[in-house]
């Protein structure tokens, strides 16, 4: 069943060798954005490309799954209400991010957020996130390697915002994003959780 999360709060710039790679320094406290929830769609549905952007980006993030209500939590609170990790698609109008000077139309189209069934039982500590495009790997991240660990992003972010049963966080990208182009099949890996395949398609008006 496609999920139905409250909201989908993102992080930006959670790995040091992504921050880098767009010319952005490595934020001093985890920088948060939303996408909507009607940006979901499920395996093997289509991302499609809107009219508005010429140049559209996979982002393969580790997608952590709430479980209970979080609010003004601990990080070792936080650790206990991880609920299930899902493989997470933060498709990227990247031309649009730029220009509008903020970020919710460059990540807020319909189809920009597949996600996949969560898996739970995982150590977050141990996790790796992969994607590929056309069967070529083009991403390669650990949960190690973020500069901000999950029950840190989770604390972080319920002191802004309760999060919610089934709410979803989506904990940033490594380096190696990328265009996107109609016909190509995008993959996100989360060993232990599974593959997220979708394929890519222009908007027939
Ligand atoms: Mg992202």
């Amino acid at each position: 069943m496609r999920p139905s999360p409250t909201k989908i709060v993102c992080v930006g710039r959670n790995y040091a060798d992504h921050a880098r790679e767009l010319g952005n320094e490595v934020p001093a406290a985890p920088l948060l954005f939303l996408k909507p929830p009607s940006a979901v769609i499920g395996d093997g549905e289509a991302i499609v490309l809107p009219e508005a952007s010429s140049r559209v980006e996979f982002e393969a993030e580790i997608g952590v799954v709430i479980a209970r209500r979080l609010r003004r939590a601990t990080a070792e609170e936080a650790e206990g209400c991880i609920g299930g990790f899902v493989c997470l698609n933060d498709v990227t109008a990247r031309d649009l991010q730029k220009s509008d000077g903020q970020w919710t139309r460059a990540k807020g189209f319909d189809t920009f957020c597949p996600v996949s069934p969560a898996v739970g039982g995982l150590d977050w500590r141990n996790l790796t996130v992969v994607a590929r495009v056309n069967g070529q790997e083009r991403q390669r991240g650990k949960s190690s390697d973020m500069v901000f660990s999950i029950p840190v992003l989770l604390a972080y972010i319920s002191g802004v915002m309760t999060l919610e049963p089934g709410d979803l966080v989506a904990t940033g990208t490594p380096a190696g994003v990328g265009p996107l182009s109609p016909g190509d099949i995008v993959e996100v890996e989360i060993p232990g959780v599974g593959i997220l395949r979708n394929p890519v398609t222009r908007l027939i008006p």
